[in-house]
Formats: C-alpha cells, structure tokens, sequence
C-alpha cells in the first residue's frame, strides 16, 4: 500500500538515476514528491499564433524546428538559433527565431524537424522577431501529448539532471497509479474548502484555473496554518516557561529619565510602559521593539534594563559590533555611572569594566587609600592594574600577601563558643576598631553581629619604620591587639570570663576594587543576609567613608555607627561583584561567567542576529525577559511572521528636536557642485560622512580602492580633517577614529558600511553615498539614519552613475520619503521579500508554495486560525487538537535542523 511516506524506490517504474537526481532536491517520498509544486503553470490548451510584435509578458508557442544554425562572435562566444514554424501557419505568419548563447546543451537537444515549445518574451531585432533564451520542451512523442499539452501544464522549479518532462512524467503517473495516499487535513475545515488530497491533484494538474486558483489556496493556507501554529506553540511555550518579575521600584530609572537633556516622546513613554508591565509579571517577556532610526530606542531600552537592575538582577545589551557595542557602553557609562551603576563591556576585542562606584564617586574621597603619598610607595599602586591582570601583577613579585604594601584585607571573627554579644558588646567592638582607624589601618567597613564580625581593611606603615625599609602592620598583630583589647572588655562589661573570641578567620586578600566593591556590599547587607535584622530594619555598623564626610561636616564625630537603612537604601544601584550591565557583541553569547542572575537580555538591531542566538543568550531557567530591537521596518505580514512569536512594540514618532534631512540623488557628473556644496557645510561647522559600497569588507582590493578614495577626498576637502574607517581596521584603533569624529576633532569620516548601524553623532549632518546604486534600499535608510540626529538640517546626497529604470525608481523613494515604514513597503515592492523565511534568522521552514507578499491577506486569515487554537488549548491537549500537535514536531524537525 503506497502512502505519503512511501520511498520512491518502491515504485519500481523509476529508473536509478532519475532517483539519485530526485534525491539530490531532497525528494525522497511519494509526499516530498507531490509537494514539490509547480512554479507557473502554461496555458496549453491552445497555443496562439506567433506574434509580429514585441511583447512584455511572456507567451507560451509551440512550432516545428525549421533551421539552426551556429554562430561565432567576438572570438570565441557562440550563438546557437533555431527557427521555428507555426504548426497551422497563415499567410502572415511569421518565423520566430530562438537564441540561445553560449549554451553548449540546447544545441545538442534541438534539431530541424523536432516540434518545440518554448516560453519568452518575443523582441524585435532587426526585422526579426527573436526569443532570446527562451525556456523549451521538445515534444517527443504523440502519446505524451496529453501529459504535456492540450492542456494547463505546470512548469517545476528548474533542476538539474532532470527534465520538466520527466519530472512532470513522474508526478503524472504517481498521481494517477495512487489517487489516495492518505494525504491527512493539515488545516480546519473552518479555514480552507475542500480536501487536500484534490488540492494536491488540482495543483499539478488543474481543470481550469479557478480550480488551480483554489487549489492554490487550500495549499498555501495549510502551509502558512502549519507555519503560524509553529509560531503561535512557541510563543505560548515562552510565556509558559518559568519567569521571574525583573521590575524595581522604578525609583532610579525615574532619576535617569529627569536627569535626560530631553523629553521623551510619547511613543518612548508609551513602549516603555509596556515593557514595564512585562517586566513585572512573572512570565518571561518576549517582545520586539520597532523603531525606525534614531526614533529613540536606546533610552528606552536603558529604562528596561535599570528597573531588571534596580530589582537586583543583571541586564545584558547585545550590539551586532564592535563599534556599536562600544558606543553604547560609553552612554551607558556617561548616564549611568553617576547613578552607580557596574557597567562592563565584552566584545572580542575589549573586555573592561567601569569604575566603581563607591570610590570613584566620592568628590570628597576622606580615603586615606586614595590621598595617603610621601611613604615612597604610591598607595594608587594597589590596584593600577586592570581587572583582567589582576594578580599577575603580585605574582609577578613573588610576595606573600602579608608583605605586600597596602593590602586590603576582609577579615570575619567569630565568637567563642555560645558567646553572643550584646548590645554593649558590639559597641565595644566598633570603637576599639575605630580607635586604630587612620592610625593602624584604614576601616572600610565593619559589621558586628551577635555571634561574628566582618571587617574591612587596609593595614597601614608603622611609624617607627626606617626610611630605608617601610614596615607595614601586620594582620596578626593588628588581630592579636585588637582581640584582646575588645576581649577584656567585654568580660568586664558583662561581667563574664573566658574566651570571647575564637580564632579569626582570613577570606578573602583584595586584590581589585571589583573584589572590594563585591565585599563591601555584602558586608553591608550582613546584618539582614545573616538574618540578624530584619530587612527595613536598621542596624549599627560602621562605614568610615561615610564618618569621615559628616565628620568634615560636624567636626564631632561622637556616634560611631551609621545607620544601615541609610547606607543601603541609596538612590543610587547597590555595588555589585558581577557587573550589573554587560554590553557587548556576539561575544555575550559565549560569556558564562558573568551572568549569573541574568534579568533583561536586550538585543539591538534584531535583524543582524539568528534566532539561534537570540536563543543562546535567553534560553536559561528561569527565563530572562527579552526585548530585541530593530530599526528595519519591516511589511506587516513579514512581523507576523518573522517576528509571529514576540509581541511589538512600536516607536512611531521621532523626536521633536530633529532637523529635516534633505535627500537628493545626484549623477556622477556633478561631483563638482557636490563638493562646494559640501564645503560650504564644513565651514557651517557641520561634520560629514562619505560611505563606499565595498562588496566584501575583507576583501584587501577594495580596502585599497578605499584608502586611495581617501586620498582623494583629503585633497578635495582640505584643509578640513578626514579619516578613513573600514572593517579591516583594528578595533582598538577604530574606536580612536570614532572617538576623534565624535569629539569634532576629526570633520569627514570616508568610510565603508561599518558606520551602518546605530552610530549617533549629532552633529554630522551631512552625508554623501557613492554608488548609490549598489545598496539597497533597506541599507540606504539605515545609513541615512545615521543624519537628521542633531537640530541641524541634514541633507543627504545620493551618487549614482547608472541611470537605469530600476535604479532611478529606487532612488527615488528616498528623496520623497524619510520614513522607514514606507521604505520597506516600497522596497518589498520594488523587489518582493526575497528569502527571508528558511534562513537562520527566522528558524522557520522555507515556504513551498506561500507568497509572503502576494499573500499577505491568506497569512493573516492562517494566523488567525492558529491563535485561536492556541486560546482555547494552550497545550494542545485536547483529542481533536492531537494532530495539531505532531504538525508542530515536524516542523520543528524542519526548522532547526539547519540552525545550529
Ligand atoms: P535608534 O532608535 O536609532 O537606536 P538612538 O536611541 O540612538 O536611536 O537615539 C538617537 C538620538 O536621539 C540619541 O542621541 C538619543 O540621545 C536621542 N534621543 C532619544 N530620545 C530622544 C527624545 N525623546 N528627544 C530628543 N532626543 C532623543
Ligand atoms: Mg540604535
């Protein structure tokens, strides 16, 4: 019994080779056969009579094969004709002539006598009326006259090793030998009419074409119900996934927000509000942000990721490169770092995290650390090391920790056994620490609990020591006095003997001021983690730091202790050992380390990332929320789609303080009016970008072609400063040069497409693309966005030396609009989508049949459909549902094979 699963070797009537070239396009079953659909299909019911004019829709003939012939040109090219007779002809009948170039192959299968037909379009040459590469079938025989002809014929997408013939051939016969392979409903009979098994038949071989136009549906409609119930399962499958609420008070994104030197849109209000409420819930956000350029979207993924830090959690802010990346960790540091945050950056090329905010804020640092000289060992010294050579620094002198100059030390002391301190007890021990403070040691911080002590510190140099050799106190003495001196006490005090303390504990030598920051903030957190206070709950402890500035204020510092709440309920982020923010490339993907409470993972420009790592970054448990952004509008049928699994939001209005930007195409030969024009810009104070179309940004060619466009452009706008940018620049490097352009040092940025996404210097108004032809017109918009960001007009000249149809029409839609929506409509039309389906960035099954574009309207009616299924049984776990469900599986084995 054939069914849908059947291999093709069971038919025995297919020879090996046409199995082995069936095999090659992936048709290994009686089912990957039949949905291999047609193409087009040809009107063969009647063939017209040859035509005398030229026209522009392709026509379908059919002829005899009067001559050929086989001509030379230009050396070595060859052009191989064949004339064709109308099978009934007429007086004023015409020949056709069919040429072919270069094609060794139709030469050796075309012959005078064979009948033919072909599918072009006739043009006039000459006198003649010529077909220039015309698709052809030769008929062979009569008998397969009716497979082929006398009727709608489909045509298959072109394949190698196999003949529309034979291919057709096949599928005729199949579908003929096994009218019913039990071709299974794949969608509700609510959505398509009729039964698949006809719609397959109707597809290859129609009746009529209202029959393959309904046929056409049916299978387009179940493709694109397959498609959306694989989005609807996985959009219902991450808002089931365990999530956490990441959503903080609000308190300092507030802060961030009003400390801002502009308003926020309506739009960014609105889109963070959504997000907000995302954030709040505890299932997992997944939602795309939509955004045309400079529309604003980094401030509000800035508010998104300080409410996941404010809650206590990580935020990682994943750029598509290295520049962007950078770019966004310097905003972040300039708005953030006042408000304490931790900010690290993680790209392939640089890995460095900010300062930190305890120390590095102090305007008044009162730390002996950061002020204390003259002993001939630079305190700066302890830690001038970065992060990541922490350590080799020491080892690399080989010192025991304990004669290392300037160590900081957090120490824990416990209690004798069953000894609690009381109220009086702890006391003493604050202000016997207190008492070597600034003398012995520096005290960062000191917590005592009833049952043990966290302390914080740096031993100082003795006194008595010798210029020519600087003792430091140790930590055994310093333990040793300080143990026995608090001891005494305390037996006194409450009148008791015996041991107080048991011996100290050492955790931990700092060596960095992360490790410091980290330390600090537990031990400021103790008294609640150790569950001594209850949270809100205040508790005494010393934070010297903080004396010494009130003690410059009050000049008596009598009350040792500070309060808790006070200290750890700033406006400001609490220090943080791992950073709170992580901005960086693909290199975020890889980094393990570092997120160990991941809350918000923020995906800029979408659209440079696959699914496949978008889910690397997010599919963790629990489940971060997830906000990708783009700046690529895309058609609404496409969201739906490539997008079907998020929810959008959408910044729709730019902000207020833009100047316009001017959009002109320009040929060539105008180059001259061009530059004054730009030059006038420059001595305006403007800054601008010149970008090249380099096809491969590794290829050393064109970096040439670059660097000697470079030198020209240094002569036509000097004495104004230019720099050459392309992505074969080292990254350390590439950053000065960006750096130089952003402070203005630098006026005219010659540059390739690396400038594409997200940069953000305001005061560049005025760009200048070569070649316009050669981008698209997607790439053209978003480096335009790259203008139009300061108050300043902007004006952006297109300079292009092709003038065919196609390019002006692209062209055009940018000087009449700026608006990223439109541009996308319009390229889609211009173009159609192309594969944007089966590619790694969707993770979804390539189309079979379905027209994302032509078909929008039956992708809305399949998308609906899907959804309900899924609200009225999130789990499919209903009887009627079940087949639903393998449906899924299947795809799911389709679409992720190929993304790894
Ligand atoms: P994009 O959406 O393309 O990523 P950005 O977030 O880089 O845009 O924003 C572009 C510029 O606009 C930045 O300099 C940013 O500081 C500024 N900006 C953002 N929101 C506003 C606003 N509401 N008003 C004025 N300027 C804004
Ligand atoms: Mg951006």
């Amino acid at each position: 019994m054939i069914n849908v699963s059947t291999p093709l070797e069971q038919l025995s009537w297919i020879p090996r080779p046409r199995l082995l070239a069936l095999r090659r396009l992936g048709i290994e079953t009686t089912k990957d056969l039949l949905t291999h659909f047609p193409r087009r299909h040809e009107d063969r019911t009647e063939f017209p009579h040859f035509p005398r004019e030229e026209t522009d829709a392709p026509i379908c003939l059919c002829g005899e094969v009067i001559k050929t012939s086989l001509r030379r040109f230009g050396g070595w090219k060859k052009i191989f004709e064949a004339t064709l007779e109308e099978s009934q002809p007429n007086a004023l009948s015409e020949p056709l002539v069919c040429r072919w170039f270069n094609l060794h192959y139709v030469q050796k299968m075309i012959a005078a006598g064979q009948r033919i037909v072909v599918f072009g379009r006739p043009r006039l040459r000459g006198k003649r009326i010529c077909m220039d590469h015309p698709e052809f079938e030769v008929i062979e025989n009569d008998e397969e006259i009716s497979i082929h002809f006398r009727r709608i014929t489909p045509i298959y997408p072109a394949t190698e090793g196999l003949s529309q013939r034979v291919l057709r051939g096949i599928i005729y016969r199949v579908l003929h030998e096994c009218p019913d392979i039990g071709w299974q409903p794949i969608a509700p009979a609510s959505l398509v009419r009729g039964d698949r098994s006809d719609a397959i038949r109707a597809i290859h071989f129609p009746e009529s074409w209202e029959a393959r136009d309904a046929a056409r549906d049916h299978l387009v409609l179940s493709e694109f119900f397959a498609m959306q119930m694989l989005i609807a399962s996985r959009r219902f499958e991450s808002s089931t996934r365990a999530g956490k609420a990441h959503c903080g008070s609000g308190a300092v994104m507030d802060r961030f927000l009003k400390g801002l030197p502009f308003e926020l849109t309506v739009a960014q209000r609105k889109v963070i509000s959504e997000i907000r409420r995302d954030l709040a819930a505890n299932y997992p956000m997944n939602r795309l942000l939509q955004g045309d350029v400079g529309s604003g979207k980094t401030v509000v993924a800035i508010a998104a990721m300080l409410l996941a830090v404010e809650a206590g959690y990580q935020a990682a802010f994943m750029a598509p490169t290295q520049i962007l990346a950078e770019q966004h960790y310097e905003v972040l540091r300039r708005w953030l770092e006042p408000l304490g945050a931790h900010i690290a950056l993680r790209t392939a090329a640089r890995q460095e995290e900010s300062a930190l905010p305890f120390f590095a804020r102090n305007e008044n640092p009162g730390s002996a650390r950061l002020q204390r000289a003259g002993d001939g060992i630079l305190p700066s010294r302890t830690f001038l090391e970065s992060e990541s050579t922490s350590g080799a620094h020491y080892s690399r002198r080989r010192l025991p920790h304990f004669e290392k100059p300037w160590a900081i030390y957090a120490v824990t002391i416990t209690t004798a056994h069953r000894r609690s301190l009381g109220p009086q007890a702890r006391n003493i021990v604050l202000n016997a620490w207190r008492d070597f403070h600034n003398t012995r040691y520096e005290l960062f911080a000191i917590c005592v609990m009833p049952d043990h002590v966290h302390a914080l510190f740096q031993p100082w140099p003795k006194n008595e020591a010798s210029p020519e050799e600087t003792r430091f106190w140790s930590l055994a003495e310093l333990m040793r006095s300080l143990k026995s001196l608090t001891a005494r006490e305390i037996n006194r005090a409450e009148e008791k003997v015996g041991p107080v303390w048991e011996k100290e504990t050492f955790d931990r030598y700092i060596r960095s001021d992360r490790d410091l920051a980290e330390k600090f903030h537990y031990i400021l957190r103790n008294p609640w983690d150790a569950g001594v206070a209850k949270q809100n709950e205040e508790y005494p402890w010393i934070w010297t730091a903080d004396d010494e500035r009130r003690a410059s204020r009050s000049s008596s510092p009598e009350n040792a202790a500070t309060s808790t709440l006070q200290a750890c309920a700033p406006q400001t982020l609490p220090a943080a050992d791992d950073p709170q923010m992580i901005v960086g490339t693909h290199a975020l993907l890889y980094e393990s380390v570092s997120f160990s409470n991941l809350g918000v993972a923020v995906i800029d420009e979408q659209h440079k990332f696959g699914v496949a790592q978008r889910a690397r970054l997010t599919a963790r448990e629990p489940a971060p929320d997830v906000l990708v952004m783009t700046a690529t509008p895309i058609p609404r049928t496409l969201t739906m789609t490539i997008y079907g699994d998020l929810d959008v939001s959408t910044i729709d209005e730019m902000p207020g303080n833009r100047g316009k930007i001017v959009t002109a195409v320009r040929d060539t030969s105008k180059l001259g009016e061009v530059l004054s024009f730009l030059r006038t810009q420059l001595e305006k104070g403007r800054q601008l970008y010149v970008i090249y179309p380099l096809i491969d940004e590794s290829d050393k060619l064109d970096v040439k072609a670059a660097a000697a466009e470079y030198e020209l452009w240094r002569e036509r706008l000097h004495p104004f400063r230019c720099e050459l940018l392309h992505g074969r620049i080292p990254a350390p490097e590439k950053k000065q040069i960006m750096d130089r352009f952003r402070r203005g040092d630098t006026k005219a940025l010659i540059s390739t497409t690396v400038l594409e996404v997200g940069v953000d210097v305001p005061n560049a108004a005025i760009m200048l693309i070569e070649n316009a032809e050669r981008f698209g017109l997607a790439q053209l918009h978003q480096l335009r966005g790259r203008i139009g960001r300061g108050e300043h007009k902007s004006y952006c000249i297109l300079l292009s030396s092709s003038q065919t149809k196609e390019t002006s029409a692209k062209l055009a839609v940018l000087e009449r609009t700026a608006n990223g929506f439109e541009v996308a409509e319009a390229d889609w039309e211009l173009r159609g989508p192309g594969d944007v389906l089966g590619t790694a960035q969707s993770g979804l099954p390539a189309l079979k049949i379905g027209d994302l574009k032509r078909d929008a309207e039956l992708m809305r009616r399949a998308r609906a459909a899907a959804m309900s299924i899924f609200e009225m049984d999130p789990r499919l776990e209903q009887p009627e549902n079940q087949h639903f469900r393998r449906l899924i599986v299947e795809q799911q084995g389709q679409s992720f094979s190929h993304v790894s």
